[in-house]
């Protein structure tokens, strides 16, 4: 006799690896594996979360109006463009239910974030991965692969695992020679970091658009990974058909409360950008004069190229690092064999994770 048979697609997923949160036989490790924020979340988020803790016989409020009320504010965009979700995992998964049906082409780079291929043969998908170049996007290379079967391009910009950014006029470029009834879809995961005069997360083309999707989240700079926020903006009718897809309880009343406090604490969301610009400064010069190669980051992590000769190998300095209670992201599934990532933490952690990693060279 047999069980239940999965769609077709559904047996073959790959499933997503998270950065490692534990190593053997050490008491206390440091994680930088994950791109988690290094000052933790602001305290006034803390604060709405525990809050909150009187009302957990209540269902949250379907709508998130007030969370969206707050968003509309500080963006100065219209609340009836966004729709929120249990991360922008979630708004990821809603644009392809919604607009991918199986057999379907989705175009993203090759050394981009994991979740996309996975998102994608999740509805039957046909993911189509593209090169890109310095380990940056490549409109030329996306474009050149956009096919009849194209219904979705995920742009992360700036792009995981890589941490760099294209600029808003190649983001312009690409959505204006992509037919309209492609959804392009900017994830900003780390827009809050970038300090780049030509850099733009994508509002104002959304503005001008009616096949763009933006996706942010408060994992990242707001520190709130734990409470799984995330959030989208496009053209209303993109929003409606998200919206109608979605589980009505989607996001829990704590985390709306905690996400409505965190975009209040501007103090601390530039405490923890200055923190970022004087720990990437200073982890990047670092590993060069070590004898690594940092790729130019504009985000909270940084990919370091080893010089793979010598014994000085990612593998290695991956096993070296975790012996002492360090973890990094080696991702040699996604063909950066010859990578590590290394997410900006506290002031100590960076300090002694160059250490380590000067150690690591000189032996
Ligand atoms: C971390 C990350 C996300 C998703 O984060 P959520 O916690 O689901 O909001 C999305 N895109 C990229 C590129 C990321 O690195």
């Amino acid at each position: 006799m047999s069980g239940p048979k999965p769609r077709p697609w559904i047996e073959k997923l790959d499933v997503y690896v998270g950065g490692k949160s534990r190593t053997d036989g050490i008491a206390k490790s440091v994680k930088l594996s994950s791109n988690e924020s290094a000052l933790g979340a602001s305290p006034m988020a803390v604060a709405a979360y525990l809050g909150e803790a009187e009302r957990l016989h209540r269902y949250p409020d379907a709508a998130c109006y007030d969370l969206r009320a707050a968003l509309a504010k500080k963006y100065d965009i219209d609340p009836g463009q966004i729709v929120c979700g249990i991360g922008s995992d979630e708004i990821l998964k809603l644009a392809c239910r919604a607009y991918l049906t199986p057999g379907d082409e989705v175009i993203f780079s090759k050394h981009s974030f994991m979740m996309y291929p996975i998102v994608t043969a999740g509805f039957g998908g046909v993911p189509v991965e593209v090169d890109d170049r310095d380990f940056t996007s490549d409109v030329d290379n996306i474009l050149a692969a956009v096919s009849e079967k194209t219904r979705i391009i995920f742009l992360a910009n700036p792009n995981n695992p890589t941490g760099t950014y294209i600029p808003a006029r190649e983001v312009e470029r690409l959505w204006q020679n992509i037919p309209g009834d492609i959804l392009l879809v900017v994830d900003g995961a780390y827009a809050e970091f970038v300090e780049k005069e030509d850099y733009r997360p994508g509002i104002e083309l959304v503005r001008k658009s009616r096949n763009v999707l933006m996706t942010r989240t408060f994992s990242k700079l707001y520190g709130l990974a734990a409470l799984r926020l995330g959030w989208g903006y496009a053209c209303g009718e993109i929003i409606a058909i998200l919206d109608s897809i979605r589980d009505p309880f989607n996001v829990p009343s704590v985390t709306q409360v905690a996400g409505i406090a965190a975009l209040r604490d501007s103090d601390f969301e530039e405490k923890a950008r200055a923190h970022n610009r004087e720990w990437l400064n200073y982890l990047t010069a670092g590993l060069q004069a070590i004898g690594l190669y940092p790729v130019p980051s504009v985000t909270n992590f940084i990919l370091i190229r080893f010089p793979e000769k010598d014994g000085k190998t990612a593998e290695a300095a991956n096993d070296f690092l975790l012996k002492r209670g360090y973890i990094l992201r080696w991702l040699p599934g996604q063909g950066l064999h010859h990578c590590l990532r290394l997410t900006i933490g506290t002031e100590d952690q960076n300090r002694d994770v160059l250490r380590l990693l000067t150690e690591f060279m000189e032996q």
